[in-house]
């Protein structure tokens, strides 16, 4: 690439991502709050302001939140809820879902908070089971995104929502130059500082760079089968929010 460090083939590309999150599944909050200045947790919130999960559902409203990591979205959403909606959150790591499982525990939401392996290609539930769909600096990783948002599709309900939180393009100058300048060297560099290894971090800012700008990513969302899709940028456009309906 441009940037002077080598680029990884799709097959390898889950390996490396899989590597990355059970070297840091225990620090991984940390280091979101360290590497974002604290913003993803601003940005998840204001998510879940869109999302706003009902606090009286009239029946049983679950939401799927996929990549879910620790199971911060979902926390989130269920909290917002006044404890009223279910979550189920899904990981292909175990390592984080650990993390998110005892989280849950501690925090006495284990009935409501479910912790499930999968891969977002191919989920490991029927068709039209879910209310809500969120995934959250997820769907970078995954090798191939067209299938994932199919599989978004095919498991929520009629008239479900698509909420897609993820690192876009920033669209201001001068915000744009002191962002590369940052996460080219600034996130290694803490990379290797709380994991030990930089190298992870350089592939993880590289796959930023790779990710369809806001329009495109969008126009992948409606040729899943998405409909009413649009986007929201945050920060300038450091993170983007793309929410779509299922009809
Ligand atoms: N959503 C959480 C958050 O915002 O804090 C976690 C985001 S973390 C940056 C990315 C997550 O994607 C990791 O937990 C990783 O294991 C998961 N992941 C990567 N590839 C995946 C796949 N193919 N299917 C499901 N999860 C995947």
């Amino acid at each position: 690439t441009s940037f002077g460090f080598s680029t990884v083939g799709e097959g390898e590309k889950q390996g490396l991502v899989n590597d990355v999150f059970h070297k840091v599944a225990e620090r991984y909050d940390i280091m979101n709050d360290l590497m974002s200045g604290g913003l993803h947790r601003v940005w998840k919130d204001a998510m879940v302001s869109v999302l706003a999960p009902p606090k009286t559902p009239a029946s049983e409203w679950t939401l799927l939140d996929v990549a879910g990591g620790t199971g911060d979205v979902a926390t989130k959403v269920v909290r917002r809820s006044n404890e009223s909606v279910k979550a189920v959150v899904c990981d292909i790591n175990n390592s984080m879902l650990n993390v998110g499982q005892d989280r849950a525990t501690k925090a006495g939401l284990s009935e409501l908070v479910r912790f499930s392996q999968g891969n977002a290609e191919d989920l490991p539930f029927p068709d039209k089971s879910f209310d809500a769909y969120t995934i959250a600096f997820g769907i970078r990783n995954v090798p191939d995104i067209p299938k994932a948002l199919r599989e978004a599709h095919r498991v929520l309900k009629r008239g479900g929502r698509f909420l897609c939180l993820e690192f876009s393009e920033v669209d201001v100058p001068m915000l744009d130059k002191v962002y590369d300048a940052f996460s080219f060297n600034a996130i290694p560099a803490m990379g290797k500082m709380v994991t030990g290894d930089g190298e992870p971090y350089r592939y993880l800012v590289e796959s930023i760079r790779k990710f369809p700008h806001q329009e495109q990513f969008a126009r992948m969302i409606r040729e899943a089968g998405f409909e009413r899709v649009t986007y929201r940028n945050y920060s300038g456009g450091i993170a983007a929010l793309h929410t779509g309906w299922k009809y």
